[in-house]
């Protein structure tokens, strides 16, 4: 073993240490780790990652891993508006414990960035004074800390899934692989498309052979010496918490802004109440609930607990008759088939989770509501919207995407791969700190030496 080292090291430095002496140190066989934190500030909460790689292996994939997360208590940032410096104060927790996890003496060299997605689409639509005040008061608070601040900014709907489609294949290793020979490969197989389910927008995106007729929802990438052609595009409004506002407000305007109203995919026996205010104070629900209804009202919500009346309630959401393209999902977008794998995060994880858990027990009743919280109970807030969240995505999934019996069954629902978690926020920090090279390493190697 020795000697195979000592020669290894030997033929290394020899052989370049006539063109780049400096950068062919002993020190990269011993190379130190570096760190980069991702905050993903969802519309739901704000998820902080650490992610890690050896400063010397940066030309591979699969070589970022995630070292730890942290999940900042409370709401999204963009439920901070109004309040003056909360978003940032929320941060404080996962930020002490990043600097505990990340070496001190890394510190200074870990690049911070954060990304916010729908939640602060939808603020910067309806208030763009408070977004932009909690875009400063955050960066303000991650700039307070011993890291290297790289930016704090809100991603466009194609960036979120472009960069959770890079996510997916760098940790699948769809773009490159080390082989046993010890040589970096093209692996030789397609991608797989990346499904996001958050709270304020749904993102579908896949790489393609047929053109992309719409408009920014085309996106070219080259990446290790391939080149890969995406259609993305992100729903605004298609996230789990506007879908299940989008429901009550459209229950709520057929039957009445007061007393009692039923809604078909609660279980029945099932009641809550919601105040006006808290459904209709979003911009995806904008349209108003009737001229005498006072805001801060409190209606009762009792479930009937109705598949085909919760079915039809889910699909009129959805328009499937105008398309201006060859073929379109809904609302008027363009898509093209769905073509290979996929790979299905977020909310469309927790929800196939869940109704796996619970396969055998159909919810019909308030008992077998409290059977199903015996089975889940951290998940008591949840339980009510777990049908309407599944018959959301049986239509987006097949009759929006046109997943079918063939294709629907290449779609798989996880959370993480290897110990990182699937999102966008990996894709990010790989792409902003330029660890995916163009061409691939061995080309590389051979245009430098
Ligand atoms: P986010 O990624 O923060 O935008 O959240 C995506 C959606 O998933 C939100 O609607 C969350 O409320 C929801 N969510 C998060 N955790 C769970 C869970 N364990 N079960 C069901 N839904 C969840």
């Amino acid at each position: 073993g020795c000697v195979c080292v000592c020669v290894c090291i030997y033929v290394y430095t020899k052989k370049n240490i006539v063109h780049t002496p400096k950068q062919y140190t002993i020190g990269a066989f011993y190379s130190v780790l570096q760190y980069g934190i991702v905050l993903d500030a969802g519309s739901s909460h704000t998820a902080l990652f650490i992610y890690k790689w050896r400063a010397d292996k940066q030309n591979g994939t699969g070589i970022v891993t995630q070292h730890s997360e942290c999940h900042v208590k409370g709401g999204g940032i963009s439920s901070y508006a109004g309040e003056h410096g909360g978003a940032a104060r929320s941060l404080e927790p996962c930020l002490d414990q990043a600097a505990r996890d990340v070496p001190k003496d890394r510190h200074s060299s870990t690049p911070v960035y954060l990304g916010a997605t729908a939640g602060m689409r939808l603020l910067q639509l309806s208030s763009p004074q408070q977004s932009a005040q909690i875009l400063q008061e955050v960066e303000q608070k991650l700039r307070s800390y011993p890291f290297d601040f790289k930016g704090a900014a809100i991603l466009s709907g194609e960036d979120e899934g472009a960069f959770g489609w890079v996510t997916v294949n760098y940790l699948l290793e769809n773009f490159i692989k080390y082989s046993f020979v010890g040589r970096w490969l093209s692996p030789g197989r397609g991608t797989v498309g990346a499904l996001d389910f958050g709270g304020a927008s749904t993102q579908i995106t896949f790489a393609t052979k047929e053109p992309v007729e719409k408009r920014k929802g085309g996106v070219n990438l080259r990446l290790y010496g391939q080149h890969y052609s995406l259609y993305t595009h992100s729903f605004l409004c298609y996230g789990r918490d506007q879908v299940l506002k989008r429901i009550l407000a459209r229950l709520i305007q057929a039957q009445g802004t007061s007393g009692t109203i039923t809604h078909p995919c609660y279980p029945a026996g099932h009641s809550q109440k919601v105040s006006l205010n808290s459904i209709f104070s979003s911009p995806c629900t904008s349209a108003s609930p009737g001229p005498q209804a006072d805001p801060q009202a409190e209606l009762t919500i009792r479930g009937t607990g109705h598949y085909q009346h919760c079915l039809g309630n889910v699909t009129q959401m959805f328009s499937f008759n105008t398309c201006s393209f060859s073929r379109c999902s809904f609302d008027g977008v363009f898509q093209p088939n769905v073509t290979g794998s996929f790979m299905a995060f977020s909310a469309f994880f927790y929800t196939h989770s869940f109704l796996q858990e619970v396969t055998g027990v159909s919810v019909t009743t308030p008992s077998q509501l409290e059977d199903l919280l015996l089975v889940a109970p951290e998940q008591k807030s949840r339980l009510q919207d777990y049908c309407a969240s599944a018959v959301f995505m049986q239509v987006l999934m097949l009759r929006g995407y046109g997943f079918d019996e063939k294709s629907f069954p290449q779609v798989s629902f996880q959370k993480k791969a290897g110990g990182t978690s699937v999102g966008w926020a990996l894709g990010y920090m790989l792409t902003l700190s330029n660890l995916l090279p163009a061409e691939s390493p061995v080309l590389r190697k051979a245009l430098t030496l």
